[in-house]
C-alpha cells in the first residue's frame, strides 16, 4: 500500500510502497478515505513521542472496514466508521465503564503504531473504540472530529458541564480552540476568545465568539472580568503554557471551572498555577484527554441538528504526497483551518 513513511526523527517524510497492516486479534483493518493532519503528527515526526521508526504518522480518520480479525463482533467489512485518536484496551475497567480515553494500556494510530497517513490502518479493540457513521455523515467531516472536536467535546460537556448562557473563556485559538468555540456555541455558551494572533482572533469571531482579546500583554484577567461582568463560569486552557494557564484559572469567577486540554509536559518542572484563587473562590481544576467511542453519540447529536457545523474548519483537502511535503513545515505552516488528507488521491 501507498503510505507517508518517516525513517528517522526529522527525516524527510517519503511516500511509498509498504506492506498493508493485517487485523490484529479483537481489531480491525480500515481502508483509511480521509485523515486530518494536526500539530500532533509533527511532533510525531520531530521525534518528540516514543515513536519506533520507521514510523507512518496519522490519527484523525474515518473510512471503511477492510479486513476483521478474529474476536470482533460488532463490526464487517464494509461498515462506514471513525475512531477516536485515543483507542482502550477494550477489557480493563475504565474501558468497560465508557472512559477509554484514560485506560492505562490504551494505543494510539499514528503513535503507538503505524497510523492513516496511508491507505490502510490497522485499529485495536475494535468492538470498543469503533464508531459507525450515520448515512449523513461523510468521511471527511467524521475524520475531522476525531481528535480536536472530540477533545473540545468532552472538555465542555463531559468535564466543565457547560449550561446554555454561561461564559466561556477560551485560551488559544489555534485547532482545540476554534473547536472549543464552536462546542461552545453548539451549547448556547457565551464565549470570549484569547490569543496572541489577530487573525486567529478573527477566525473565532466568525465561529461565533462574542468577544475576543489580543494576549499583547492586556491583563487577560481583568479584561475578562469587565466583559462578563465578574469573570467566566468556565475557562479552557487551550495552548498549555505557565502563562495561558494562569490567565485561564484567572479569568474565572467564584466557583468556576478550568479545564487543562494544551499539554504542559514538565520540561522545566511542574508548571506554576495560583492555587490561592482556587481555594480562595472554590475554584475546580479539571483535565481532559481526547474522548472515548462512548461520547461519540452526544457530538453527533449536535452536528445532525446543525449547531455544529464541523466541516467550516475544514479547509483544504490534499493527497500523500502534498502531505508528505507539508508534514515538516507543519509546526510553522501559516494554515488557518484544517487540512484533510486523502490517501486515494
Ligand atoms: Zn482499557
Ligand atoms: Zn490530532
Amino acid at each position: 500500500m501507498r503510505a507517508i513513511v518517516v525513517d528517522s526523527a526529522r527525516a524527510r517524510p517519503e511516500v511509498r510502497e509498504v506492506v498493508e497492516p493485517t487485523a490484529p486479534a479483537g481489531g480491525v483493518v480500515v481502508r483509511v478515505l480521509a485523515t486530518g493532519m494536526c500539530r500532533s503528527d509533527w511532533h510525531a515526526w520531530a521525534g518528540h513521542d516514543d515513536i519506533a521508526f520507521p514510523h507512518v504518522p496519522g490519527h484523525e480518520l474515518a473510512g471503511e472496514v477492510a479486513a476483521v480479525g478474529p474476536g470482533v463482533e460488532r463490526w464487517q467489512v464494509g461498515d462506514r466508521v471513525t475512531v477516536p485518536f485515543i483507542c482502550g484496551c477494550g477489557t480493563c475497567g475504565w474501558c468497560r465503564a465508557g472512559e477509554a480515553q484514560v485506560c492505562p494500556h490504551q494505543q494510539q494510530p499514528g503513535f503507538t503504531h503505524w497510523g492513516s497517513f496511508a491507505a490502510y490502518v490497522a485499529l485495536h479493540a475494535a468492538d470498543t473504540n469503533l464508531v459507525a457513521l450515520p448515512a449523513w455523515l461523510d468521511f471527511a467531516t467524521a475524520a475531522s472530529l476525531g481528535c480536536r472536536f472530540a477533545t473540545a467535546y468532552r472538555a465542555l460537556v463531559r468535564r466543565a458541564r457547560v449550561t446554555p448562557g454561561e461564559w466561556v473563556t477560551v485560551v488559544g485559538a489555534g485547532g482545540v480552540g476554534l473547536s472549543t468555540v464552536m462546542i461552545a456555541r453548539a451549547l448556547d455558551a457565551r464565549v470570549v476568545v484569547v490569543d496572541r494572533n489577530p487573525e486567529a482572533l478573527d477566525a473565532a469571531r466568525r465561529l461565533g465568539a462574542e468577544a475576543a482579546l489580543l494576549a499583547d500583554g492586556t491583563d487577560i484577567p481583568v479584561a475578562v472580568a469587565d466583559l462578563t461582568g465578574g469573570g467566566s463560569h468556565v475557562a479552557v486552557d487551550a495552548v498549555g503554557s505557565e502563562q495561558t494557564c494562569a490567565d485561564a484559572v484567572m479569568s474565572l469567577r467564584r466557583r468556576g471551572r478550568h479545564v487543562q486540554v494544551g499539554l504542559l509536559p514538565p520540561v522545566d518542572g511542574h508548571p506554576r498555577v495560583p492555587m490561592a484563587r482556587v481555594i480562595a473562590w472554590e475554584l475546580d481544576l479539571l483535565g481532559s484527554h481526547g474522548m472515548a467511542a462512548s461520547d461519540y453519540p452526544g457530538m453527533m447529536a449536535l452536528i445532525e441538528d446543525g449547531s455544529l457545523q464541523p466541516q467550516r474548519l475544514v479547509e483544504r483537502t490534499i493527497g500523500l504526497e502534498a502531505a508528505a511535503a507539508l508534514l515538516p513545515e507543519f509546526d510553522t505552516a501559516k494554515v488557518s483551518g484544517m487540512t484533510m488528507v486523502d490517501p486515494t488521491r
